[in-house]
């Protein structure tokens, strides 16, 4: 679909559906902006780009120039999911459709990912944890997300002399994980001042027994903590800790704040707590047009069946009006609308359970339907 977007609109936003499931639940997203912007007296205007695979079979590369001038012109940007079996390759030299990804939160200088991780009380029973372990977890994972070892430098060569391995020949490869002092200091403002919105505390998740970048983290963190941010309370936790205690007392973490890659783990293990990754939005953040997006992939296996989960996609909306638009009513009227559905009974396949009646279990553009109707 050709989008042109309205010079006249309050707010334009830019779609990036991807692959996959992404233009299905992309559709719902766009659905409740719309209810939301007649019911607020806001008016929103659209335009479409294509990214990850998509982007690939039509140009050759991941994320098009035309994507990145589409993103940095609009007020915000609505991203569903990219990736697919089609696209996978392990030969370096091909585009893969997560460079899209990558490549858009780098440009756009995207260096926090906030995810909550909270339990919609109809939904206590979809964790696979006890019930009195899950009720009332409610985190803010707060991801450091163009820094560390996704960014560093890389390489993958034949090792002829096969130096340090007592002369076998062999491929060899490295990674690094490099940070530096800015970049943990604007993270760890963003986790305390989020924690300031919240419950007031801070869990920072290093391995600053082993890496010196996880223990420049920690001095950084405390630094920050010390000078400006007193009245938080602040505790570290090694990573390999943290994977334990996420799912042994998830309740007690407020905000938690890690560097890239120990925060992509650990954000995917948090949002298992729930239950279902369908349920789990984010937000990227920088210093100019924000990125918002569910937290789960493409799911190729359901793709094209009408039956995705579009709620985190909705939930990514309601961070949408929260943190660009500065709409919170209209915002909480969004998670409003997705609590009054769930607690009705409502369900896509992937929330639904043994108890659930088969009427009840819908696909996506009626739980979009649904969302819109209570709002
Ligand atoms: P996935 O999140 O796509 O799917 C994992 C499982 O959860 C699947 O069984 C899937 O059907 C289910 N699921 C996910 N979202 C759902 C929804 N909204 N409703 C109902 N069920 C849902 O993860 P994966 O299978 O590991 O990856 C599939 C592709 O997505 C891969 O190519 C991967 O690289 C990509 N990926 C993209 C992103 C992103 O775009 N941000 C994130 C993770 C994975």
């Amino acid at each position: 679909m050709e989008r042109v977007a309205d010079d006249m609109a309050d707010h334009v936003i830019c779609l990036l559906p991807g692959d996959g499931i992404g233009p299905e639940i992309i559709a719902e997203g766009v659905k409740v902006l719309n209810s939301v912007g007649e019911k607020h007296g806001t008016s929103f205007s659209y335009t479409e780009a294509l990214i990850g695979g998509a982007a690939i079979d039509a140009c050759g590369t991941a994320l098009p120039e035309a994507t990145l001038e589409a993103a940095n012109s609009a007020d915000a940007v609505l991203l569903a999911a990219v990736g697919g079996p089609k696209w996978d390759t392990t030969d370096p030299a091909k585009p893969r459709p997560e460079q899209g990804l990558l490549g858009i939160r780098k440009q756009l200088g995207l260096y926090t990912n906030l995810r909550p991780v909270q339990i919609f009380p109809a939904l206590v029973g979809a964790s696979t944890l006890k019930p009195d372990i899950v009720e009332g977890v409610d985190m803010m994972i707060v991801r450091e997300l163009t820094g560390g070892l996704y960014f560093g430098k890389r390489e993958r060569f034949y090792d002829e002399a096969g130096a340090g391995t007592g002369g076998a020949a062999g491929q060899r490869a490295y990674d690094t994980m490099e940070y530096r002092e800015y970049e943990i200091e604007r993270i760890a403002r963003q986790a305390f001042d989020a924690a300031r919105r919240r419950r007031g505390k801070v869990t920072s998740v290093d391995k600053a027994n082993v890496l010196e970048t996880s223990r420049m983290w920690r001095e950084i963190v405390h630094r920050v903590h010390d000078a400006d941010y007193a009245d938080i309370q602040l505790e570290d936790l090694l990573v390999d800790n943290a994977a334990m205690q996420l799912i042994n007392r998830p309740a007690d973490f407020d905000v938690v704040v890690t560097e890239n890659m120990f925060g992509d783990i650990l954000s995917d293990e948090a949002a298992q707590i729930t239950g279902s990754l369908g349920m789990l939005a984010s937000a990227s953040l920088g210093d100019g047009t924000a990125l918002y997006e569910p937290s789960h992939g493409s799911a190729p296996d359901i793709a094209g069946k009408g039956v995705a989960n579009p709620l985190a996609q909705i939930l990514s909306v309601e961070m949408m009006l929260r943190f660009s638009f500065d709409m919170a009513e209209a915002a909480d009227d969004v998670r409003r609308a997705v609590t009054c559905v769930l607690d009705e009974g409502w369900r896509t396949a992937d929330i639904a359970d043994a108890a659930t009646p088969s009427e009840k279990t819908v696909g996506t553009v009626r739980m979009g339907d649904l969302v819109v109707e209570r709002l």
